[in-house]
């Protein structure tokens, strides 16, 4: 090797030195001294988690049924806070909310014509899973059923969305007064929008299924021999309306606690007014094969994975259901618990997991409480080592998340003003395992932060990778089979791999749709064919979800990097030119799929499309009196601001260390800009929901600009215009407040 041969490779070798030591310690949010030490923290974070811990963990919670009001359920809260003591977490209480709830008395079905069947509505015990054989698994009920009794015939109604009865209705058949009979669909559609469409219908009680080509037989291997579910799984679930209003029916907009005023429950937007009884595939075979005289067959897509042809039905089979609820006022307890931050302990990184499962839980939600508890271990260990966070890290163990993600909402609504004016961030995680595909959810300011996070943590399986290469690779594989829906499938900030869709259906709803804090969302994902059912458990689990509880363990280290970050960054990591960018994508689609006028550039300022409306006309529709190039011009605004700010926050974090008072004023300004998307008033019809840019359509899918988007839907224009200039109004106060903060940097 020649002397200067040498000399460029010992020259590259330094460059790279350099280079990863800067990469290493550049975090976004931290001066390149605090992410020196941050990097450290989270490297003794990463080391203490461990599987053995994760799957004690998980067994203990998965040891007994523990619905929501359940006996067992309050005793694990009792655990949870004495393990939080133990573990070194500070200020445990347990806060107990008095909420409507919902529990069985007893379900019955049989068939009465043209056969006689009755319904089994238990799931068989396995052999192999010693745990599918405790007495204390339920039959099969569904929460907020109402009570009743009924003898009727069955008309099969596919998905029970209101299209689905259209066709009905196009084939003569009236379901006034029947029973519907329908299937948990795939795309997902939250069964609680099936009840209430079932009951807007006047159908007298609706039975749900788990037809075997949505998550059976048709799909691979059924328990105990796979993870998808066998013949007698029973998806229980609750039907409350919480797409109108989450938490207790009888307390919308305030807290159940003790004492609080409450109003009817026949009042109650959020209280069905139906029967409803969940079936598995063998209770439902003799319903459906019997209809085979029974009407004309049914469409191709409303066949499913049963060896015959579906019918409508509606006069040969007829049923006898009786079910005996209890529903009435019980209590919730929610634990909370807390490392107070040992500079800024008035801002607050919040934490949170359900703990009530339909059974136990084994995904849904033990996996996620298992995390939780070893994320609180490690948290309590590095306090004590004296490595305790800035701002003050708040845990909570959420009760009734499954009957309307209720004790989040109760917890929420009472503490809405404390956390408006301290929390940084809500990071809930839900499941936090059913297989090794890593989605991650974010509010897209908080994207870039989550997906930088994912490329400091090892994917177990395959290994020597990053968490951050193995989701991409997840999403690039469902971009392919056309199974992603979030923002990589629509050109959505196309740089990040987080869903920034975020819909409802877990406890982050209230964060960020009553009270404006931006929102993770952190989960695994695999073949799962048995949520809510009995056999969603400690087996299935060991067994398919996640048989090393490697990603248990990943979990535990992912939520906690995360929230450490949030915790301990100099300035905090929100990216609102990523905002921007996601709002622009949210209108334009808007527009194009409603063909909605928006003109850019030099043509905005010079035409009213409300009067030449070249587009509409072009479009063969009346004209549309709706143009969004106002709203267009306020995001091009904040998006502008948002990367001067992005660019001053850079500079000032890489000049060194920040003086705390410029941080604050910095940090509370940033923390606002959520808080300002709320509109107090609330989408139309739903007051509750208040954020304009994010919401939930009543089957919980995502629906980004819900107001706007729902009155153009609508076609109710004088709404639609009213919930743009609001859109346009909030966007123009983001802009002046970034810009504020801009000149505060630069003064
Ligand atoms: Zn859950």
């Amino acid at each position: 090797m020649t002397p200067l041969r040498y000399a460029a490779i010992l020259f590259i070798f330094l460059i790279n030195v350099l280079l990863t030591t800067a990469l290493a310690q550049s975090i976004l949010g931290f001066t390149p001294a605090s992410a020196a030490h941050e990097t450290a923290v989270e490297g003794k974070f990463k080391s203490i988690p461990t599987p053995d811990e994760e799957r004690r963990q998980h067994h203990i919670f998965t040891q007994e049924p523990h619905v929501a009001g359940s006996k067992r359920n309050n005793e694990l809260a009792e655990y949870i806070r004495d393990e939080w003591k133990k573990q070194g977490l500070e200020d445990v209480i347990i806060r107990r909310y008095d909420v409507y709830g919902t529990n069985p008395k007893s379900t019955f079905l049989e068939m009465t014509a043209p056969t006689h069947y009755t319904a089994v509505l238990r799931e068989a015990p396995l052999d192999a899973d010693p745990d599918s054989k405790n007495p204390a698994i339920s039959g099969a009920w569904l929460g907020m059923s109402i009570s009743g009794e009924v003898t009727a015939p069955v008309v099969y109604a596919h998905s029970g969305n209101p299209e689905d009865y259209d066709l009905l209705r196009k084939n003569g058949i009236s379901v006034k007064g029947k029973i519907v009979l329908v299937r948990y669909s795939n795309p997902y559609s939250y069964r609680g929008f099936k009840a209430l469409t079932a009951q807007r219908e006047g159908a007298a009680a609706i039975l749900i299924y788990s037809d075997p080509a949505e998550d059976g037989y048709k799909k691979g291997k059924v328990d105990p021999d796979g993870p998808w579910g066998p013949e007698y799984k029973i998806q229980r679930g609750a039907i409350t309306y919480d797409f109108m209003v989450p938490g207790d029916p009888q307390t919308p907009g305030w807290a159940s606690v003790p004492g609080a005023k409450r109003i009817p429950i026949e009042q109650a937007l959020s209280a069905p007014k139906i029967m409803a009884l969940p079936l598995s595939w063998h209770d439902a075979k003799p319903l459906l094969e019997n209809m085979k005289d029974d009407g004309p067959i049914s469409p191709q897509n409303w066949q499913g994975g049963l060896p015959f042809q579906y019918h409508f039905g509606g006069e040969r089979v007829k049923v006898h259901l009786k079910i005996e609820m209890d529903n009435g006022v019980q209590p919730y307890y929610v634990v909370e618990g807390r490392i107070r931050g040992a500079e800024l302990p008035d801002e607050w990184v919040v934490l949170g997991n359900h703990r009530d499962a339909w059974v136990f839980g084994g995904v849904d939600p033990s996996s996620g409480t298992a995390s939780m508890m070893e994320l609180t271990r490690t948290l309590g260990q590095l306090a004590k080592a004296g490595m305790r966070p800035r701002r003050t890290m708040v845990v909570c163990s959420w009760d009734g998340e499954e009957v309307g993600l209720t004790g989040s909402t109760e917890w929420g609504e009472q503490f809405a003003d404390e956390l408006r004016a301290k929390a940084v961030a809500y990071v809930n995680v839900d499941e936090a395992t059913s297989g090794p595909n890593f989605h991650g959810q974010a509010v897209a300011s908080l994207a870039p932060m989550l997906e930088e996070t994912t490329r400091t943590l090892q994917n177990p399986d395959p290994p020597n990778k990053t968490l951050y290469a193995a989701w991409k690779e997840t999403i690039a594989r469902e971009k392919e089979a056309g199974t992603q829906s979030g923002p990589f499938d629509s050109g959505v900030a196309n740089t990040t791999l987080a869903d920034t869709r975020i819909g409802s259906g877990s406890d982050h709803t209230v964060f960020l749709n009553f009270i404006g804090v931006p929102v993770i969302g952190l989960g695994f994902e695999g073949d799962y064919g048995v949520y809510h059912s009995g056999y969603d458990d400690f087996y299935w689990m060991n067994h398919f979800g996640d048989p090393g509880y490697k990603y248990h363990t990943l979990m535990s280290q992912l939520w906690g990097v995360t929230a450490l970050r949030l915790a301990n960054a100099d300035l905090l990591p929100f990216d609102f030119a990523s905002y921007a960018a996601n709002v622009r994508q949210f209108v334009q689609e808007l527009a194009n799929k409603n063909k909605l006028v928006i003109l850019s550039g030099g043509e905005a300022g010079a035409k009213d499309p409300t009067k030449d409306c070249t587009a509409c006309g072009a479009s063969g529709t009346a004209s549309k009196p709706l143009n969004l190039t106002d709203v267009q011009i306020a995001i091009d605004a904040f998006e502008v601001a948002g990367k001067k700010l992005n660019e001053s926050l850079k500079a000032k974090l890489a000049a060194g260390p920040i003086d705390p008072k410029l941080a604050l004023t910095l940090n509370h300004g940033m923390m606002q800009v959520e808080r300002n998307w709320l509109n107090p008033d609330g989408i139309p019809g739903r007051p509750w929901f208040k954020h304009i840019l994010y919401g939930a359509r009543f089957t919980y899918a995502h629906l980004e600009l819900p107001g706007l988007t729902e009155a153009v839907e609508a076609r109710d224009w004088p709404t639609a215009r009213q919930q743009a200039e609001i859109l346009e109004h909030a966007l123009g106060k983001n802009t002046k407040l970034l810009n504020e903060l801009n000149s505060t940097l630069n003064p």
